[in-house]
């Protein structure tokens, strides 16, 4: 195939568009692969498509070798299996939700679960029908609070979804391990740098969910790894309960008088002023419990307030807590909210009015580094007094345990496997044992061997397809334009004219047709009048790995070829540029 530049439908840009930040975004608009249609909306211009059309492949080839087979949903689905799994709420303000002329709910559909279970509750019905495994790349629509970085996330974007179905646990075991195989042939092949890590199982807890990220600067992920081979996003940090500890030896709590130390700071001070402790040791944040009060909004618009204890010298992580409470989601405890609940003294909140059974009536979760047993400095509720030796379990419960406190560089890594070390990263693909959840909720079930009814258990597995070609250019580009790996390049060569004498448009022309007929895409620059430092800008932007230049050389009867990854340029003679080109291409 050729494509010819003097009549591609592409525009190249000079400059950066104004609301790109990250080099995948504006490298994508400048080099005519993507053009903005509304926030977070684009438009796949030729180059574009046929780059997604590549990493497309890839996943359709690697999905079909594990037996899985392609179908299709529509993006615009009713509402009734979504209410039926609880979804239509859940989802909140990310659903596209529309109604038809008659007032029925619709929505645009953000993942295909539902639509899944049903289609083969409709069609099958014994364990001989199992197991199986389905698939679509298919868009998608979330509405997004924050669109980010071009189609990196977007609120359409194209997802590869695929659901397994199996008669019980080891069938889905197996199922999952074959689509985790899968998804590593996927991601060595689209040349990623990338890690798999443990991700939140969600609601449905204990079930194996591991995500595949790409190691990357400006990633919206957060993951900690350890030497000894532990790795999680850090959001699925399952930090273990402290062993309980023996208080006998603490002595009674006792309320102390600590004016003006509304902050950990001012009260670690006041307290080695005016009170120090007799075992000789100063004390630090760490002999503090702060308890951060936060409001829960659900999806329905109800709010709840929640109240977390931490050891003082952690922060709550926002993204932990988030993943924790979903889906509701996190706002400030406002002042009003103060005002409402006369049993808070801000500044000065303990566990005294803390949890279900006390004053406030808040739910009370604690850090699991609060051991049973151990004794703690904290809010005495009442402004300006704080109560030491407070011990937990003795003088003190909660109505539960919470993972939201940060997980820092240098903590111990759960399995006890090194200390763990963070860096960020792009989700580029999740992987999900989502067990019987939608096939209970939707009554998806078939005839065991012995002819009873038992549910199905299924996995849920994504790519981020569209994701996929921005985190590639991410990860694949120079301070001039986009170095596309070869697999997924627009094009195997891009064969650059340059001159005023038609006989080099001729040559050109020839070499073009022979590439072709080899069976390589070339792109080429056939535009007369446009000129030579143009045309080479445009090559480096669009990032086609290999170049070719007829240009001066030929008068000496050579081709220069030019290799964009490794920036090296080489003279070959005319007659042999063919087979260089056809040999650089395929190794
Ligand atoms: P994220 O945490 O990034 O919002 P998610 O966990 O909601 O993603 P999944 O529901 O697991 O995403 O979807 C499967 C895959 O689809 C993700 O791994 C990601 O690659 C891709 N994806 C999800 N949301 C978007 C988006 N808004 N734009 C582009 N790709 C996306
Ligand atoms: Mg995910």
């Amino acid at each position: 195939m050729i494509l010819r530049m003097s009549s591609l439908f592409l525009r190249t840009l000079r400059e950066d568009p104004a609301d790109a930040e990250v080099p995948s975004h504006k490298l994508l608009v400048r080099a005519g692969y993507i053009r903005r249609t509304a926030p977070g909306v684009y438009t796949w211009l030729p180059l574009g498509l046929r780059v997604l059309r590549k990493v497309e492949r890839i996943v359709r080839e690697e999905m079909d070798a594990i037996g899985a087979q392609e179908l299709v949903f529509p993006a615009i689905l009713p509402r009734e299996p979504y209410e039926a799994t609880g979804r239509w709420t859940e989802y909140g303000p990310n659903l596209f939700r529309l109604k038809d002329r008659k007032g029925a709910d619709m929505l645009l559909g953000p993942t295909h679960e539902e639509m899944f279970t049903l289609v083969v509750k409709d069609l099958y019905s014994s364990y001989k029908d199992l197991p199986l495994s389905i698939y679509q790349i298919q868009n998608k629509y979330r509405d997004e609070a924050r669109p980010r970085a071009g189609v990196l996330r977007g609120r359409e974007f194209v997802m590869k979804d695929s659901y397994s179905f199996d008669i019980d646990d080891a069938g889905l075991e197996a199922s999952y391990e074959a689509h985790r195989g899968a998804y590593i042939k996927i991601f060595d092949r689209l040349g990623f740098d990338y890690v798999i890590v443990k991700a939140m199982s969600g609601a449905m807890g204990g079930s194996r969910s591991e995500e595949f990220l790409a190691i990357a600067g400006n990633g919206e992920d957060t993951f900690v790894r350890s030497a000894g081979g532990y790795a999680a996003n850090v959001e699925a940090v399952v930090v273990p309960q402290s062993a309980p500890v023996d208080a006998s030896a603490v002595p009674a709590a006792e309320v102390v008088d600590t004016p003006d130390t509304p902050t950990i700071d001012t009260l670690v001070d006041a307290l080695n002023a005016k009170h120090p402790r007799t075992d000789g040791r100063d004390w630090t944040a760490a002999d503090t419990l702060k308890n951060v009060l936060v409001m829960l909004v659900n999806p329905d618009g109800t709010r709840e307030p929640l109240a977390i204890g931490v050891p003082g010298d952690r922060a709550i992580d926002e993204k932990r807590l988030g993943a924790q409470v979903e889906p509701a989601e996190v706002v400030a405890f406002e002042e009003s909210d103060f005002e409402k609940n006369p049993a808070l003294a801000k500044g000065y909140i303990g566990p005294g009015v803390l949890g279900s059974e006390n004053a406030s009536k808040i739910r009370y979760l604690l850090d699991p580094r609060i051991a049973e047993g151990s004794a703690w400095v904290t809010g005495a509720d009442k402004t300006g007094f704080h109560v030491i030796n407070l011990v937990h379990g003795r003088d003190f419960t909660a109505d539960g345990t919470i993972q939201a406190a940060e997980v820092r560089d240098g903590d111990d890594a759960p399995d006890g496997s090194g200390p763990l070390e963070s860096a960020r990263g792009i989700e580029m693909g999740h992987i999900f044992q989502l067990g019987r959840k939608y096939a209970d909720a939707l009554d998806l079930k078939v005839l065991d061997q012995n002819g009873k009814l038992v549910t199905v258990t299924m996995g849920s597995y994504g790519v981020g397809v569209t994701r996929a070609v921005a985190a590639i250019a991410e990860g694949n580009h120079d301070e001039f334009g986009l170095v596309w790996p070869r697999e997924i390049a627009p094009a195997d060569v891009h064969l650059v004219a340059t001159g005023k004498d038609p006989e080099l448009f001729a040559k050109a022309a020839e070499i073009a047709a022979e590439l072709e007929s080899r069976g390589l895409t070339v792109l080429y620059d056939d535009r007369e009048k446009v000129s030579p430092g143009v045309k080479f800008k445009d090559a480096e932007l669009i990032g086609v790995p290999t170049i070719a230049v007829v240009g001066k050389g030929l008068a000496e009867g050579t081709i220069e070829v030019k290799d964009r990854r490794s920036n090296t340029r080489t003279d070959i003679p005319v007659a042999d540029v063919v087979d260089h080109l056809v040999t650089t291409v395929r190794n």
